[in-house]
């Protein structure tokens, strides 16, 4: 099981800056340790468990890269064209015949170079004369349009790093090197909670004033992106001893609690003081906007994140709070965020010491510059917001006031998933 050591952080005061708060999950969580071996068309997305060496180079060996004819690079002439007898043929995936000196090889691409040739005449610069010999053009550098062996990846070259969180690119790694499985950190088991009396699941009836569960989809999907393995928890009532139980329960049975809702300081928002009372708050409030309310705690040792009710304020704690709690907890090693530099389209007033994320569309101006188009309105509540728009403008704290024309940061929804 994960573990989150308890000793609490003291939390009064001013709103605790993203990146304070962020390194204080990070470092008090433990990366799971049990792992696991899967076949490569189930590896895309899994954290490696182990360090992958080239057991061959790639390529394994020297071949052409061109369709074209090989030659050795002694019979290369650096100011007149030669002509030379054409002896042997080698395509891809068979074996290099013998050459004799003074003669080219008619290859193709991929095919093995054969011994003695180290370089290669795209058929585009040659001509057949009429005593079928080739006739080579002078100027051609030795060793031309020749792939080495392990020119791509060395022998032993340590090619996959434990800690990647593995993309398609890095699979097809694994299978030139000959792999059929991997070892990776088993799944993270992620229980998810909403909390709120407004609040039906689809499918059940809905009071007139209830809303349907948006949340618990919307973080369970992005859970699943993340490659963890959901418990879906349902929805719990606004009733701390109700909440305080539920929480208890799901304690030990996965590495890590989410709640959404209930975190704010309203009367009926309870999950904090149902942390508190079967467990220890570790952090509550964030200078983050839209967002704030985000509060962490540990229940017997198993790390609980509540997230704000507001969806599109849980979306964006989801990417800066849980995103990287779940990669601290299956062990990845930490990918920082790069936003793409693009000029704002609009002008934005913020606070000072906040952390504020804008949505917005992109866009090509005339002049083809990419412009960020900010969401027309601003609430936290609406979903059509995230829907018809293309990232978030990260706005960090020393802003204050945002013109059309400036440079600004944008971190499109793809990579924050
Ligand atoms: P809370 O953080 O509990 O005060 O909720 C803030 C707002 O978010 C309220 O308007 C809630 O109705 C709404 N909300 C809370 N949880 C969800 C949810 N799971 N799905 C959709 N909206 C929610
Ligand atoms: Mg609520």
């Amino acid at each position: 099981m994960a573990q989150l050591s308890d000793d609490c952080f003291a939390f009064g005061g001013p709103m605790m800056p993203v990146d304070e708060a962020v390194g204080i999950i990070a470092s008090r969580l433990t990366a799971v340790a049990e792992k696991e071996t899967v076949g490569l068309m189930d590896a895309d997305g899994r954290v490696l468990a182990i360090d992958i060496a080239a057991p061959l180079p790639l390529p394994p060996f020297m071949n052409s890269a061109v369709d074209g004819y090989a030659v050795p690079a002694s019979d290369l002439r650096r100011d007149a064209s030669s002509a030379v007898p054409v002896e042997g043929r080698v395509q891809a995936g068979a074996a290099a015949p013998a050459v004799r000196p003074g003669h080219a090889v008619r290859i193709f691409t991929g095919a093995p170079m054969p011994a003695g040739t180290d370089t290669v005449f795209m058929q585009e610069d040659v001509r057949i004369d009429e005593t079928d010999r080739v006739v080579l053009p002078p100027g051609l550098k030795a060793g031309a349009n020749v792939r080495p062996a392990g020119e791509d990846i060395p022998l032993g070259h340590v090619a996959l790093r434990a800690g990647r969180r593995l993309r398609p690119q890095d699979i097809a790694v694994a299978a030139a090197f000959g792999l059929t499985t991997l070892e990776v950190i088993r799944r993270l088991r992620v229980g998810v909670f909403s909390t709120g009396d407004e609040l039906a699941a689809p499918g059940t009836a809905r009071k007139e004033a209830q809303l349907f569960d948006s949340n618990r989809f919307m973080l369970m999907a992005m859970l699943r992106r993340l490659a963890c393995e959901v418990g879906d928890l349902g929805i719990l009532r606004d009733e701390p001893s109700a909440l305080a139980k539920a929480l208890k329960a799901a304690a030990g049975r996965y590495d890590l609690i989410l709640t959404t809702g209930g975190v704010s300081t309203g009367e009926e928002d309870h999950v904090r003081t149902a942390v508190e009372s079967v467990g220890s708050l570790v952090l509550w409030r964030m200078a983050i906007k839209p967002g704030r309310p985000v509060a962490m705690g540990v229940i017997d040792g198993t790390p609980l994140i509540g997230l704000p009710g507001n969806p599109v304020a849980s979306f964006v704690t989801f990417v800066h709070v849980v995103r990287p709690a779940v990669m601290a907890l299956s062990g990845a090693t930490p990918a920082p965020m790069l936003p793409i530099p693009v000029r704002a389209a609009f002008a934005y007033n913020k606070k000072l010491e906040r952390r504020e994320y804008v949505r917005a569309s992109l866009r090509r101006a005339e002049d083809g510059t990419l412009e960020a188009v900010k969401f027309p309105r601003e609430g936290a509540g609406l979903l059509s917001s995230l829907v018809d728009t293309d990232g978030l403008v990260e706005l960090g704290e020393s802003i204050v006031r945002v013109e059309p024309g400036d440079q600004v940061g944008f971190l499109g929804y793809a990579d924050l998933l």
